[in-house]
């Protein structure tokens, strides 16, 4: 059983009410979660996931600011200024979710140009800051790990929920990877051959997600994902320390 326990992907702020977040995170709490990283998606998700951050417990939480491709269409002029400040004024500065989803989901709620064009801003900001992104990427056929390549200054990407095949540059230290019980549980045969995959040549960068509320799940849960995450190869503990400290997640600044 992986001795460090943390939830990489989640969005705390879709809990229905401020009850049922104590109550999971008491639950996560219980299964020794010792850190989850909540994002926000959209705009008005920020003040709540900054709050969130401020909070004291068993259970560290950071938060992520950014826009989500599938809100691409909510981002209105000075969305960028106002991201930085908000990041700015984060105990552990994060930048996400961001990404590009070239699925029929991802391309009904926002086109292509819109998508770069707004992850392409994102991560100038998040390289102008050098701080940590969170990451969707969905069908994109590598253009993710393309337009990560230029920002040297972004320290750690964690690329969260994605089968997409990975090229070979971008299993360098500051990339990490979470999967949950979607893509790991015993019946999801493309979820399991991508991590095995991966596995095979970053073993240490792999750590589990709820991504919470999707599918039902929630942080505790992550104790199951992390020992399929060992059957298939990877070693989610030392994944876990590495990810916990390129995040900054028991380090605010
Ligand atoms: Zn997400």
């Amino acid at each position: 059983m992986p001795s460090l326990i943390v939830d990489a992907h989640a969005h705390l702020t879709d809990a229905p009410s401020a009850a049922e977040l104590d109550a999971l995170l008491a639950r996560a709490a219980e299964r020794s979660v010792a850190a989850v990283v909540t994002a926000a998606a959209r705009p008005d998700d920020w003040d709540a996931v900054s709050r969130l951050t401020g909070r004291t417990g068993k259970v560290r939480l950071a938060g992520a600011l950014g826009i989500h491709p599938w809100y691409a269409s909510m981002a209105g002029p000075g969305v960028i200024s106002r991201l930085r400040e908000a990041v700015c004024r984060l105990e552990t500065p994060l930048i996400g979710e961001i990404g590009l989803d070239f699925g029929p989901k991802g391309l009904a709620a926002a086109a292509r140009e819109r998508q770069r064009e707004l992850f392409a801003a994102q991560l100038e900001l998040a390289d102008a800051l050098a701080v940590p992104v969170v990451v969707h990427a969905y069908r994109t056929g590598g253009e993710v790990f393309a337009a990560l390549r230029s920002c040297r200054r972004i320290p750690a990407v964690l690329v969260h929920g994605s089968v997409e095949p990975v090229p070979r540059e971008a299993v360098s230290e500051r990339f990490f990877f979470s999967f949950s019980a979607a893509q790991t549980a015993p019946d999801r045969r493309r979820g399991r051959e991508a991590v095995r995959r991966l596995a095979l040549s970053a073993p240490e960068q792999i750590v589990p997600e709820s991504d919470y509320p999707a599918g039902g799940r929630e942080p505790s849960g992550v104790v199951e994902t992390a020992a399929l995450l060992e059957e298939l190869g990877a070693r989610p503990s030392i994944a876990a320390a590495r990810f916990s400290e390129a995040f900054g997640l028991f380090s605010p600044k």
